[in-house]
């Protein structure tokens, strides 16, 4: 039998990044993951797939509506082939899932193919697809089962026209009409990526409005921009049934008046969440303790009610995002090596992908009021940017939060061109404890969308911004 330092169970960001820091600091390490290629949801059925459909959808809803504002003329119809589309998006998660194996490889971790389950609290059994079991020992144990899709109770997903997201990510042709049941993140994104290729999409959110964790600056806008381009929204609206006639799905729902809400389509989408995912894994065996919300419970050092065993990523608690997962991911393996690794959960960014992107760290406006915090606020419209402008992507705002009398910058809202990438330079300056001052007098190229963070900065400082 082969004994191992750590064993890591799932491939996903959280336990490929856990195998590798393990690794990297010198210990033995397998990772075991159940499917043939190694990534996880993000990479296989999450964030990349998700991300080069966006882009893709993105180039041709610009070519169809935009090329011409740009004095760029197509003679001819522009067509979108949807199945060359699934194919590059197939390729990207290839290369990228691949690019995980090399990683695996050049730091010599063992990979096994096979489901992971406790035989006890140091011994692995993994169920080989070809029926076969192999029993390996590992001194520690990473646990990192991630999450799968969540359903209502009274919806069965045949997974053909009523789907959750895995589904939504590999159609064969454009819905007609999509409805999309919960307008949280993948919802979204994946409701623009059949809107912009031509699908009329319905969007059902039992709250009050769209991302409701996220900052309601953020979901106005977004609920504005995703409208004008064709988007409905039902929100303070209840599915309660969700039926097949043929190839009809029949969508029945009370809004906030109780009045019945009835929709066609010929796809619903179920996006109301991820449930943590430990089918399989027998934690009994193993004496590891499950809340009761399914999730692996975890002190602070992410370590389970078993000294040997850690828990990292979508199947413990907080938010359930890659990057979430990645910090965990080295946080345990650094606490295994006996450093003292640190993860400020309060500035793990939250981004929607669509067009324009939505970013958001620290604490929002309603957060703020529920602490009772005296806050001042600072916005800057993107239209006044000339380099929004020069670009023609006008719409979306920074609104930066600050303490009232220590100017301590604490949430950063954005929505607009590029603020995925636009919300690190928030993170860092919140993870040095800047103030919007210190923001605002930084030298930010122009023109960058980039501006709106210092001007933003300077609106929150003393009213200084200098184009509105
Ligand atoms: P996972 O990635 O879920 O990986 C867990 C792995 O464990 C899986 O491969 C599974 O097969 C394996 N496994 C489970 N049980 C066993 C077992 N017993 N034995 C062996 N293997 C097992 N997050 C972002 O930050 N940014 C995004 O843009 C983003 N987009 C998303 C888009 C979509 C459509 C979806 C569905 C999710 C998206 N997410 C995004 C969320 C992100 O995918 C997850 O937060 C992330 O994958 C969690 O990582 P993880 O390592 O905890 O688990």
């Amino acid at each position: 039998m082969s004994t191992y330092d750590v064993a890591v169970i799932g491939s996903g960001p959280g336990g490929y990044v856990a195998a590798i820091r393990c690794a990297q600091l010198g210990m033995k390490t397998a990772i075991i993951e159940k499917y043939s290629t190694l990534g996880g949801t993000c990479l296989n059925v999450g964030c990349i797939p998700s991300k080069a459909l966006l882009d893709s959808s993105h180039h041709y809803h610009d070519a169809v509506k935009h090329f011409e504002d740009h004095g760029i003329e197509i003679s001819g119809e522009i067509k979108m082939n949807l199945e060359k589309m699934m194919d590059r998006k197939a390729s990207v998660v290839s290369q990228t899932c691949d690019g995980v194996k090399f990683l695996m490889d050049k730091n010599k971790i063992d990979v096994f193919e096979g489901i992971g389950s406790f035989k006890d609290k140091t011994h692995i059994n993994i169920k080989k697809n070809d029926g076969e079991t192999e029993t390996i020992e590992a001194k520690k144990t990473i646990i990192a089962t991630g999450s799968k899709p969540s359903n209502l109770p009274f919806i069965e997903l045949d997974k053909e026209r009523v789907i959750t997201s895995t589904e939504a990510l590999k159609l064969k042709e454009v819905p007609k009409h999509l409805i999309i049941i919960g307008g949280g993140v993948i919802g979204l994104e994946l409701g623009q990526v059949y809107s912009r290729l031509g699908a009329d999409v319905s969007v059902v959110e039992f709250m009050d409005r769209i991302i409701p964790t996220m900052d309601s600056a953020l979901s106005k806008e977004l609920t504005k921009v995703l409208k004008k381009q064709g988007v409905k929204f039902y929100t303070s609206t209840k599915v309660k049934s969700v039926e097949r006639n043929g190839d009809e799905i029949i969508v029945k729902a009370d809004d906030k008046k109780d009045k019945e809400v009835e929709l066609k389509g010929d796809y619903c989408l179920v996006s109301v969440g991820r449930r943590p995912y430990t089918d399989g894994l027998n934690a009994d065996a193993a004496g590891v303790t499950i809340d009761d919300r399914g999730r692996i419970s975890v002190n602070e050092h992410l370590q389970t009610n078993v000294e040997n065993i850690y828990a990292i990523g979508d199947v413990v608690k907080g938010a359930m995002l890659a990057h979430k997962a990645e910090e965990e991911g080295t946080f345990v393996a650094e606490t295994i090596a006996g450093q003292k690794p640190h993860i400020n959960y309060n500035l793990i960014p939250g981004v929607v992908y669509t067009w324009p992107e939505v970013a958001s760290v620290g604490k929002t406006e309603e957060q703020l009021k529920e602490e009772g915090v005296k806050y001042k606020e600072g916005k800057f419209p993107m239209r006044a940017l000339g380099r929004s402008r020069a670009s023609g992507d006008i719409d979306g705002m920074v609104k930066i939060l600050a303490d009232e009398k220590t100017d301590e910058v604490l949430g950063v809202h954005m929505i607009g061109a590029r603020t995925a990438d636009l919300i690190a330079e928030a993170v860092t300056a919140m993870e040095f404890r800047a103030s919007a001052e210190d923001i605002s007098r930084m030298s930010h190229a122009h023109p960058t969308f980039a501006e709106a963070v210092k001007e933003a900065a300077l609106a929150a400082t003393d009213n200084r911004a200098l184009h509105v």
